[in-house]
């Protein structure tokens, strides 16, 4: 059955964290993988998170089944986090899915379903996993411009002027927040000409949104989505706890779907549901119950709110270390782009050669294309960062 099978490709950045963990130097940094660190170098359980999960150890009775949408509660209380108050807000219908990675996949599902022949639009460059998602949905991939790798920021006009050409068969595939991966997020006035241009030229916009509260803050990394849910008649959104409860492994998210009317979002829901049922089935209970108490709790939301600034400032705060750190190594300004952008990470430009010289001279860990998750630093590696980022010449 499986003898005529080629190697499977590994993931670069899953192989790259074992080349990293199988590395005996002691002074090794990992700039690969996108999880949060705290300055001991620890992806940490938020309190709030630890809170609730021996509360709900204490509390629950069964583990019996819960549903095809998962818990309604959590469903709700993730709309809330992204749409309340917009006009997208009474017609909006969310599924509790696995990660945002289920609700890329099943929005993908839904697309191919009432749109068959759809084109999904993603950023040059974009998540790893957004072209596969979407390939096997069955969806036609096409790129847009985003990034000029020269100034590191998004050359919004370039990618205004492809958007202004798409059509009623097309999806246009945005990032909420935090770009993963070159860092780079576009302006609100940007997002505003994009919901103009949803109603001009018929396209579905599709919000993938991983990093609420990575960025600027939990409100402020939702502003560009919340103007086009004031404005657009259909959108839908993936969403993650992943990062911002720290949840990655009990893989918690949801799809989100606003359509025209209320009828039509829930009937999409329930083909969702369907689908969801041919594949997972279910979605996991335990990170979403967590979510679901931490975001119904006042004191327990405030708690999270608290620790997540806390964690957003001191992303932040070792962006403007790595751009004081270069300014006085370098004695130019050419790697300010780490304090313009936002979230875990930043594309650097360096070339395949010089991320392997780092790798082997310098113990730092950088992904293929050079995003390096500026999240995974603590402060006593900026220094040792910095000297080696000038050594192979960046
Ligand atoms: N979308 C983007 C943009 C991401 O960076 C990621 C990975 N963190 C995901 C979706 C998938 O997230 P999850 O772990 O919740 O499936």
């Amino acid at each position: 059955m499986f003898e005529h099978l080629d190697a499977p490709m590994q993931d670069p950045i899953l192989s790259l964290t074992v080349a990293f963990r199988e590395d005996p130097r002691p002074e090794k940094i990992d700039l690969g993988i996108g999880v949060y660190r705290n300055s001991e170098g620890i992806t940490p359980i938020m309190e709030a998170v630890r809170t609730a999960a021996i509360e709900l150890a204490e509390t629950q009775v069964t583990k019996s089944y819960v549903g095809l949408a998962g818990d309604e509660q959590f469903n709700r209380a993730m709309t809330d986090l992204l749409l309340a108050d917009t006009a997208a807000y009474s017609r909006a219908a969310a599924i509790q899915t696995p990660g945002a990675s289920g609700a890329l996949r099943m929005l993908a599902d839904l697309i191919a379903y009432s749109r068959p022949g759809a084109t999904v639009w993603i950023s040059n460059p974009s998540y790893v996993n957004h072209r596969p998602v979407m390939e096997a949905a069955g969806l036609t991939v096409r790129e847009y411009t985003y990034f000029n790798t020269e100034t590191k920021a998004v050359d919004e006009d370039a990618m205004l002027a492809q958007i202004e050409s798409l059509g009623e068969q097309d999806v246009l595939l945005l990032h909420g927040c935090c770009h993963n991966p070159t860092g780079g997020d576009i302006s609100i006035e940007s997002w505003q000409r994009i919901a103009e241009l949803t109603h001009e030229r018929g396209f579905l916009p599709f919000v993938d949104i991983a990093y609420q509260g990575f960025g600027d803050g939990l409100m402020e990394d939702a502003a560009g989505l919340r103007v086009l849910a004031d404005s657009v008649p259909e959108l839908v959104i993936a969403t993650s706890c992943s990062k911002n409860f720290g949840l990655y492994r009990e893989r918690t998210g949801a799809a989100i779907v606003v359509g025209q009317t209320p009828e039509d979002s829930l009937k999409a829901k329930g083909h969702i549901q369907r689908m969801a049922r041919a594949t997972y089935t279910m979605p996991p209970d335990h990170g979403a119950a967590l979510v679901s108490m931490i975001l119904n709790r006042e004191e327990l939301k405030a708690n999270w709110m608290k620790e997540l600034a806390s964690m957003n400032q001191r992303i932040n705060g070792l962006r403007e270390q790595l751009v004081v750190g270069f300014r006085e190594a370098s004695d130019s300004d050419r790697f300010d782009y780490f304090g313009e952008h936002r979230g875990m990470f930043s594309v650097t430009g360096l070339s395949p050669a010089q991320i392997e010289q780092l790798k082997q001279n310098h113990a730092i860990y950088v992904v293929s294309g050079g995003r390096v998750n500026v999240a995974g630093l603590t402060e006593k590696d900026i220094p040792q960062v910095v000297k080696a980022f000038l050594a192979v010449g960046a």
